[in-house]
């Protein structure tokens, strides 16, 4: 088993073959890959030792100290965080070894085509076909949310194979293209100014056969996968002390004695308490992974992650008056990460909104711990047995 001692010195190697200063950032991102010290906890061959998920913070603390790059993870966190997991759990040997590679350097960028018009919270409700053609098949439909996917090489797809059988049966799981022909990218501008997401329409796209994961018609299964690690990713990121949405009102109030209210430092004391053991438990889930995949926990930590960013951001423009109603610019960017953290307070504020409705919704999560943490009755279910030809669309 490789244990903390064994990783230093491997990370130690590591810097002495490749010195940061000397050596250009993709390079050093391929050698810390081959060198198993990418995400230690993934096999061997695969940018890791098989090593236990908590000795990573052993092997990055050294890579900071020695002024390292990092793979920005911000800039690739549906790669990271829901299509690497995924691609692991399900994919061929071939996928694990062409695709984690250069997912991880961030050398190729990831999207989800998962949302569509008519499917978000009821995502197996998705009408964007699959159809076999020999060793392809043919994709045809619309995709909408779609984060990154103008910076992305490569998305993670579900489509309905067949349309005979209940909503859940008849999805694919696919690995698509974004450079192939008919696939068309367009942003969509959002409540802060920004285009950070797109509607994605697909017309005649080839997929070959050999870029499904998992099997024909198991594509709801594998999508839980990448589901349960979406709302981990999300939610439940490391962070310091004071290092989410709480960071920067409380440098503010200490900075701005004169903005100082009795009502808001009561009110701002409970949040930062709310803040330390939200990201506390976040620390816990993710020492429980340790063991294996995620499970509807992440949703607890998610949902608690979106309804503090609101209420703290909602303090913050409260905390500075006239000032916190100033916005900084409205032209439309094209980010290319998102820092729900970063820019002024109206930004906060406004970006905040979308975290109760990214990666499922506070509501369709608080469904998701009522039934499979707490054991409530389910929501009655009326379309289950139903071929999703005849559903009422
Ligand atoms: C910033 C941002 C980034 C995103 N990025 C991506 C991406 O990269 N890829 C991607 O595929 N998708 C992405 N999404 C889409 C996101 O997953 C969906 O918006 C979300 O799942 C909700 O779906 P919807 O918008 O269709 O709303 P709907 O499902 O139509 O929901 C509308 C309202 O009804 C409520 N509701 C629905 N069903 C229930 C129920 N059973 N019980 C109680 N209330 C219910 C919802 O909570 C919501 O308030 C992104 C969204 C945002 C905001």
């Amino acid at each position: 088993m490789t244990d903390a001692a064994e990783l230093k010195r491997r990370t130690a190697d590591l810097l002495a073959a490749y010195p940061p200063p000397d050596t250009d950032r993709p390079a050093f991102l391929r050698a810390r890959f081959d060198a198993g010290l990418a995400w230690v906890h993934y096999p061997e061959g695969l940018g890791g030792l098989g090593a236990p998920r908590t000795l990573q913070a052993v092997v990055d603390a050294e890579l900071e100290a020695a002024g390292a790059p990092d793979n920005d993870p911000r800039r690739i966190g549906i790669g990271l965080g829901m299509a690497a997991p995924t691609i692991l759990r399900y994919g061929t040997e071939e996928q694990k070894q062409r695709f984690l590679r250069p997912l991880w350097t961030g050398e190729e960028v990831w999207c989800q085509l998962f949302s569509e018009p008519g499917a978000g919270s009821d995502l197996a409700a998705l009408g964007t076909r699959a159809v076999r053609e020999g060793d392809s098949w043919v994709v045809d439909g619309q995709k909408v949310w779609t984060s990154s996917a103008h910076l992305a090489r490569w998305a993670i797809l579900i489509a309905r194979t067949d349309p005979d059988v209940p909503k859940h049966q008849g999805i694919t799981y696919f690995i698509c293209d974004m450079t192939d022909p008919g696939v068309e990218v367009r942003p969509l501008r959002q409540i802060t100014g920004e285009a950070e997401f797109n509607e994605v329409f697909l017309t005649d796209v080839r997929i070959p056969d050999a870029r499904r994961l998992g099997e024909v018609g198991d594509g709801w299964r594998v999508a839980q996968t990448t589901l349960m690690n979406e709302r981990v990713s999300i939610g439940g990121m490391r962070l310091p002390r004071e290092g989410g949405m709480i960071g920067p009102v409380a440098r503010t109030w200490r900075e701005r004695p004169e903005l100082r209210t009795h009502d808001l430092h009561q009110r701002l004391l409970k949040l930062w308490v709310e803040s330390e053991v939200s990201r506390l438990t976040a620390e816990r889930l993710r020492q429980q992974l340790v063991a294996g995949q995620p499970g509807p926990e992440g949703s607890g930590t998610k949902l608690a992650f979106a309804r503090l960013n609101q209420e703290i951001s909602g303090l913050e423009v409260e905390l500075l008056g006239k000032e916190g109603l100033l916005y900084d610019d409205w032209t439309m960017r094209r980010p290319e990460l998102v820092d729900f953290t970063g820019r002024d307070a109206g930004y906060r504020y406004l970006r905040a909104k979308g975290n109760s409705i990214e990666g499922g919704t506070s509501e369709v999560l608080l469904n998701i711990v009522a039934e499979r943490v707490l054991g409530l009755p389910a929501e009655p279910r009326t379309d289950k047995d139903v071929a999703w030809k005849d559903l009422a669309r």
